[in-house]
């Protein structure tokens, strides 16, 4: 009778350790998937004519004494961006450097969480690096289209030749272009900074849920009153971190095929190379004009004519 009841004891002990184990192990499955991190991969193209401070071509050109400030506060201006990603959820951020020769931003000064893509030239230029793994896409420091005012150097791709493009009627700036490549691969732009009429620019072209972020109002082409730093650095950090933990509100800026391009250069000659590649028409004496089924065909059709254009 005895060596039954501790038979008993001994089952009633057994059966309670592994109740215990199951429930352990439950719980520890449950904390696992609750505290795994869902990817949020964001890409930053990063311009300089709208970083805080820039109000000028020579901060922008390597030959100034006056670009080594410059590329400093571009380099700031970005670390605020990603130190507010990956306070609101980010997991990976992949920076390309996306003015002049792309070889503006300090590798060794940029946040060292961040990727970056450095250097010229690549093959999608200011959207190098794109592609649909990415939930979100950032436009950092970019400026208003060629015709802007007041706009701190406002141009659209090349300052030198081109006097205007037009996507399906649409007269864009470099955001409306870059931002129908992201849209190509299924990744939203969410949030832009530069002066106050690229961001207004910004949310006409690309809607009004976009996050914009000014960090200078321009008073003229080459001058603006720059917000105070430490306001400006604030604002980019907190408008990234907001953004990023509510990606799902925004849209996807996706242009209709077929796309037709046309291409207004400055001067007559620059148009006159253009018509040596095939399916290119001259619609007047300085515009060419192309239609592309696949929109980064016609992206780098576009280049291709702004390459030939300047070497005429
Ligand atoms: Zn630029």
């Amino acid at each position: 009778m005895i060596k039954k009841l501790r038979l008993i004891t001994r089952i009633g002990f057994l059966s309670f350790l592994l109740v215990l184990c199951l429930v352990t192990s439950v719980q520890a499955q449950g904390k696992t998937t609750s505290s795994a991190k869902k990817p949020l991969k964001v890409f930053i193209s990063v311009d300089m004519e709208g970083i805080w401070g820039v109000v000028h071509g020579n901060q922008c050109s390597a030959d100034s004494p006056e670009y080594q400030l410059a590329r400093k506060w571009m380099v700031e201006d970005t670390n605020a961006i990603i130190s507010g990603l990956f306070e609101g959820g980010a997991t990976e951020v992949v920076v390309n450097d996306s003015h002049g020769s792309m070889r503006n931003i300090i590798a060794s000064e940029l946040d060292r969480r961040a990727e970056l893509i450095s250097g010229s030239p690549k093959p999608l230029s200011m959207m190098e690096g794109i592609d649909s793994s990415f939930q979100a896409c950032i436009f950092a420091g970019y400026h208003a289209r060629a015709g802007s005012a007041p706009a701190i150097l406002d141009h659209t791709i090349s300052g030198a030749v081109i006097y205007s493009i037009k996507i399906n009627g649409i007269e864009m700036p470099e955001l409306g272009i870059n931002g129908a490549i992201a849209g190509h691969y299924g990744v939203p732009v969410v949030m832009l900074t530069g002066d106050i009429e690229t961001c207004r620019q910004a949310r006409e072209i690309l809607g009004n849920d976009l996050v914009t972020v000014s960090v200078k109002e321009a008073t003229g082409r080459f001058a603006a009153r720059n917000f105070p730093r430490e306001k400006v650095l604030s604002d980019l950090k907190e408008g990234a971190r907001k953004t990023i933990s509510s990606t799902d509100k925004f849209k996807l800026y996706e242009l209709k095929p077929p796309y037709q391009f046309e291409v207004n250069f400055h001067n007559s000659n620059q148009a006159e190379a253009g018509l040596l590649v095939p399916g290119v028409k001259r619609i007047a004496p300085r515009t060419l004009s192309f239609t592309t089924q696949d929109y980064l065909e016609g992206f780098k059709l576009l280049r291709a004519l702004i390459s030939l254009a300047s070497g005429s």
